[in-house]
């Protein structure tokens, strides 16, 4: 989902947010040939109309978002939470946020007509908006609007979030429901923004069991990493057996991150999102956070490829580099592995260990595992 429509839009200078990832990421697939095989294009976005909106966000709430995006920004506003640091208010803030959520209810709609089985909307995620306030970058939630679409007649959706912070916006949303099972890997609240995200916040009443938050210590690595997504991940999309998939892929976990502190590589992103794939449930994946945005876009882009169906080293080995103009890079768009060893390895996978034992014990036996 991308196209001339969703570019232009810019945060202000000192917001590390950078929406210009979306364009950079076609750039970089085009000139790897990614996005020319057989059953891949692009789609065209178009903004959300408010109706579609209001299934999740509060009218009073958009209103005062077209508003201040206009200009007219009053004291009052800052109950929405908007004009904070992380929730700048800017010239078409409102017009950018359409656009994201009109490309994942786009990409929702692809799915749900068949006209694609995986889609991938760069300019998406925003995972951290509520019904009726901004927080962290997010000012309209296109997560839960595209959940809800394809949760609409029955729908059984996961919604994996893989992004460095905590899906509390969209775990909000479905705190209560069983019909959208939200999962969601972080950096922990002990150490990040929002705070929150810890492993016994499980969902009520009809809901419980049907949140599952899977928190890292700070300097994880892929190899802790992968023990937690193992662990949950595969149980349970065997007992929830989802119609669709729901995937934010937050490239803030990368090592080179400057905001979160994970240790990880695009590997660990890339295997997570191998195993969704080979699971045969539709996807509809988004952007999110990244913040080192050369490092972001090359592992869109290798999760791109893995979602189209190409095998990516082949293509673009000892090309990745020169591709993007940097001599940082090694061939291929995987980053070179890495292990933390020792005893803060020991330390990061004694906490993992506990993460998910506490899962096996609160979560499991709700789903029949
Ligand atoms: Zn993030």
């Amino acid at each position: 989902m991308h196209g001339p429509e969703v570019e232009g839009y810019r945060y202000p200078p000192d917001c590390p947010f950078l929406p210009q990832r979306a364009g950079m990421l076609a750039d970089l697939l085009r000139r790897q040939g990614l996005l020319e095989g057989a059953g891949v294009g692009l789609a065209a976005v178009v903004p959300a109309p408010v109706c579609d909106l209001l299934t999740f966000h509060r009218l009073d709430y958009v209103e005062a978002l077209r508003r201040v995006s206009g200009g007219d920004f009053c004291p009052g506003d800052l109950a929405y939470g908007l004009g904070m640091p992380e929730t700048p208010v800017f010239p078409d803030l409102y017009g950018y946020a359409l656009m994201a959520c009109g490309a994942s209810l786009g990409g929702a709609d692809l799915l749900r007509d068949g006209g694609a089985r995986r889609v991938f909307n760069p300019t998406g995620g925003f995972h951290h908006a509520r019904a009726a306030e901004a927080e962290g970058f997010c000012y309209l939630n296109d997560m839960v609007l595209a959940a809800e679409r394809l949760a609409r007649e029955g729908g059984r959706v996961f919604c994996l979030d893989l992004d460095a912070h905590h899906g509390n916006g969209t775990q909000e949303a479905f705190w209560r429901r069983r019909d959208v099972l939200t999962v969601s890997f972080h950096e922990s609240g002990h150490t990040l923004f929002p705070w929150g995200g810890f492993e016994d916040e499980i969902g009520e009443g009809d809901g419980l069991g049907f949140n599952v938050n899977v928190p890292l210590p700070a300097g994880c690595d892929d190899r802790a990493f992968t023990l937690a997504f193992q662990s949950p991940v595969p149980p349970l999309l065997d007992a929830f057996r989802p119609d669709a998939i729901l995937l934010e892929v937050g490239m803030d976990v990368l090592a080179v991150d400057p905001l979160a502190h994970l240790s990880l590589t695009n590997n660990a992103t890339a295997d997570a999102v191998g195993l969704l794939a080979s699971h045969g449930a539709p996807i509809l994946a988004t952007g999110g956070g990244g913040y080192h945005a050369e490092a972001t876009v090359r592992g869109w882009a290798l999760v791109f490829s893995l979602l189209s169906g190409g095998e990516e080293t082949d293509l673009t080995a000892g090309l990745g580099g020169v591709f993007l103009g940097t001599g940082d890079w090694g061939p291929g768009l995987r980053d070179p592995g890495f292990q933390r060893g020792g005893e803060e390895e020991e330390r990061v996978l004694g906490e993992v260990r506990r993460v998910i034992d506490r899962i096996g014990r609160d979560v499991f036996p709700l789903h029949g595992i």
